[in-house]
């Protein structure tokens, strides 16, 4: 049981996960600068492109405003792909059924509703965190119409990508990957971004790298990159005046921007290592606790870190309720839950977060259909609220319901030093005393 005034405050906050600059970010916005570069094109843009395609290990790179962009003209892409053309106003994907990542940022699936379809939540696994393939096989039984997954990688924790390819390739369904949150991580020795038809990465502020904002579209389709870099300039033909036959977006990244990323790319493997021992430092710090870290899975793939999260035993879970936007826990000693231990944090100023609140707990998502491995999540979901319904192999049906009640993201920031993450790892404990 934690209590307040226990620890000091810290002088300065400790960050969830801040943007960290080398110095080289400066020149090239600097260089932008003096050549007059001061728009959607120049050499900071060629440059960054370049650099991610030979990192990542696609052939094109396209340099957007934000990871959302992207992922929206990666959706766009696809809706096409699979349906035709759509009218101008009616989205791609007009009442299509999608399969998406249920524990997630909203990012991953609001793009999707851009275009008109109707998101498909698949619940989440234990394993990485990620979305379950024996809940994906279920809903693509259950929806036979769906031809599109839109799959996240949380925290920078490949997820089982191999095995949803294999469903998808079983269904005919082409996949949108969403490797915002995992720039640099590996699977199979592969990195993430390249296991899309379609995939997107992100540079916004808290990202392991980042431009202050921005993303790119990535593929190894020289035709749909320059589709997608088509519409992110407003989609204008080749004429000597504005000529427009289908619908464009503003969207394309400033070379202001694409200087910042330019002088973080360098550093990638850097941040990585410095999450890494973070993460690693957490682990060992909290062996004596009831809790364990996000897991993933040692012999296929490599995390980027981005952010450390642990996950309280079930038996050590003290009492506590979340609504809308307040929430309540009672203190019990030899127990504790996310809020205490989030609260706990925030009273020495550090920043932790809950895990991804999933998206059919949402208000604006609460119609949606959502499928675990037992099928329609829907009924199952309510018997776990009301009595904590599980399944056969003893854990709850809800399985993004269950991370969301005993995970939380804890100070992953790199610039954090041993002594500070020393404190952090002591209030947790005192959060169980
Ligand atoms: C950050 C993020 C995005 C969106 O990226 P932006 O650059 O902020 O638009 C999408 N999906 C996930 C999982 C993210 O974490």
């Amino acid at each position: 049981m934690f209590t307040p005034g226990q620890f000091k405050r810290f002088d300065r906050t400790i960050w969830l996960a801040s943007p960290t600059m080398h110095g080289e970010e400066i020149k090239y916005v600097r260089e932008a600068y003096e050549t007059n570069w001061m728009s959607t094109v120049g050499e900071n843009i060629n440059q960054v492109e370049a650099l991610i395609a030979g990192k990542v290990g696609c052939k094109y790179a396209v340099a957007l405003s934000a990871g959302t962009a992207a992922l929206h003209l990666a959706i766009k892409l696809a809706g096409e792909k699979l349906y035709g053309k759509s009218d101008v106003g009616k989205g791609s994907l007009f009442g299509k059924h999608v399969a998406c990542s249920d524990m997630t940022f909203d990012a991953t699936v609001n793009p999707v509703v851009y275009e008109g379809g109707i998101p498909v939540f698949i619940d989440t696994e234990y394993d990485t965190w990620n979305m379950d393939p024996v809940a994906l096989d279920k809903a693509l039984e259950l929806y036979p119409d769906i031809r599109l997954l839109v799959v996240a990688h949380l925290y920078g924790t490949p997820g089982k990508i191999g095995e949803l390819r294999n469903v998808c390739d079983k269904h005919g369904v082409l996949i949108v990957e969403d490797a915002a949150e995992s720039l640099g991580a590996t699977y199979k020795g592969r990195q993430t971004g390249t296991f899309g038809d379609y995939s997107a990465i992100s540079f916004n502020g808290n990202k392991i790298i980042t431009g202050s904002a921005g993303g790119m579209f990535l593929t190894d389709s020289i035709e749909d990159a320059d589709k997608v870099r088509k519409w992110s300039t407003q989609a204008r033909e080749n004429a000597p005046w504005y000529q427009h036959e289908e619908l464009g977006f503003n969207y394309r990244m400033s070379n202001v921007i694409a200087g910042v990323v330019r002088g973080q790319i360098p550093y990638l493997d850097e941040h990585i290592a410095q999450k890494k021992t973070i993460y690693e430092r957490y682990k060992e710090g909290l062996k004596d606790l009831p809790v364990s870290m996000n897991p993933f899975d040692r012999d296929s793939s490599e995390p980027n870190f981005w952010l450390s999260c642990l996950i309280i035993d079930r038996e050590h879970m003290c009492k506590q309720v979340r609504g809308d936007s307040e929430y309540l826990y009672s203190p019990e000693s030899g127990k504790s839950c996310p809020m205490e231990i989030l609260d706990a944090i925030d009273s020495i100023n550090a920043q932790g977060r809950p895990i991804w609140k999933p998206m059919h707990m949402q208000p604006i998502y609460r119609m949606n259909p959502f499928i675990t491995r037992e099928g329609n999540g829907r009924a199952k979901t309510n018997a776990y609220i009301s009595g904590g319904a599980l399944g056969q192999d003893g854990n709850p049906l809800d399985v993004g319901m269950d991370i969301f009640h005993r995970g939380l993201c804890l100070p992953s920031d790199n610039k954090m030093t041993v002594e500070e993450q020393k404190v952090i790892i002591d209030i947790i404990k005192a959060c169980f005393d």
